[in-house]
C-alpha cells in the first residue's frame, strides 16, 4: 500500500497539475487537491472541547466540555478537523470502503496541514488498528494511510505496537451506553512504554470511547501522554456519551 501511495504521488506530480478535487480549478499546489476557496467552504470545527472535540458554546470561556469535566478522559488532548458533513463524509467512505487513494491522500494532506510538529521527541504516531479480520477484507487501515504523511513532521510511525485483539461491532450501530462496554480490552500493547508520548489517529470519531480505550491501554502500560487528531467528529443534537 506505501508504495503504491508512493508511485501514486509521483505519478501525479509528474502528469498532472493538481486541479481541485470540487471545482476542477488548478490547486497551485501539489500537496492539497482543493483550491484556497473550496478549503474554506469545508466544515472546519470551530472551538472545541479538549477532552472529546465537541463543539463548545461560543460564549463558553471553558476549555472542555460538561461530560468532560464530569468525567475526566483517558486522552489528555483530543481535536478533530472538521464536523462531519458533506463533502467530508462522502470523502472518508471513499477512503474507507471503495479504496480511493485519491481521497486517503486528500484527507492525510488536510491533517499534515493542521497538525504541529511533535513538542517533545520521539512521539509516537499511532492510527487506531484494525482487527486483522477486518484488516484482510478491507486489505488496508485508512488509519494508517491518513496518517503517514505526519511522519514528515518528525512523529514516528508505530503500526505494531499496539493490536486490536477482538472484533467489536461498528461502534455507529450501538446505542450510547453500550459503546464503551463494546470496545472495553478491545487493545493490548506488545511492550511497555514508561515516558512515551502518543498521537493516536483516526478517520471519524462517534462516541470518543474507542480512542479513550486505546488511550487507557497505553497509560496502563506506562505512556505519560496520549492525544487525538481526526478527520472528522460526528456532532448530533444530544451529544451521546462524548
Ligand atoms: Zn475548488
Ligand atoms: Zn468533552
Amino acid at each position: 500500500m506505501a508504495l503504491v501511495y508512493n508511485w501514486l504521488n509521483i505519478l501525479q506530480s509528474v502528469l498532472f497539475r493538481q486541479t481541485c478535487r470540487l471545482c476542477l480549478a488548478p490547486t497551485g499546489t501539489q500537496d492539497v487537491a482543493l483550491c484556497a476557496a473550496c478549503q474554506d467552504e469545508l466544515p472546519w470545527l470551530p472551538r472545541t472541547c479538549s477532552g472529546c472535540a465537541v463543539p463548545l458554546p461560543a460564549d463558553s470561556t471553558a476549555s472542555r466540555c460538561a461530560r468532560c469535566q464530569q468525567s475526566p478522559p483517558h486522552l489528555d488532548r483530543c481535536q478533530a478537523l472538521f464536523a462531519y458533513r458533506a463533502p467530508v463524509d462522502r470523502w472518508i467512505q471513499e477512503a474507507k470502503f471503495r479504496q480511493d487513494l485519491t481521497a486517503t491522500r486528500l484527507l492525510g494532506a488536510l491533517l499534515a496541514q493542521r497538525v504541529a510538529a511533535p513538542e517533545s521527541r520521539p512521539a509516537n504516531l499511532l492510527p487506531v488498528p484494525l482487527h486483522r479480520d477486518r484488516l484482510r477484507t478491507r486489505g488496508y487501515n485508512q488509519a494508517l494511510e491518513i496518517a503517514r504523511p505526519l511522519v514528515r513532521k518528525g512523529y514516528v510511525l508505530a503500526p505494531n505496537l499496539c493490536r486490536k485483539r477482538r472484533a467489536t461491532a461498528a461502534q455507529s450501530d450501538l446505542p450510547a451506553d453500550r459503546r464503551r462496554r463494546n470496545v472495553r480490552g478491545a487493545f493490548s500493547v506488545t511492550r511497555p512504554v514508561p515516558g512515551e508520548c502518543f498521537l493516536l489517529v483516526d478517520d471519524v470519531l462517534t462516541t470518543g470511547a474507542t480512542l479513550n480505550e486505546l488511550a487507557c491501554t497505553l497509560k496502563r502500560a506506562g505512556a505519560q501522554r496520549v492525544e487525538a487528531w481526526v478527520i472528522a467528529r460526528t456532532i448530533e443534537r444530544n451529544f451521546g456519551d462524548g
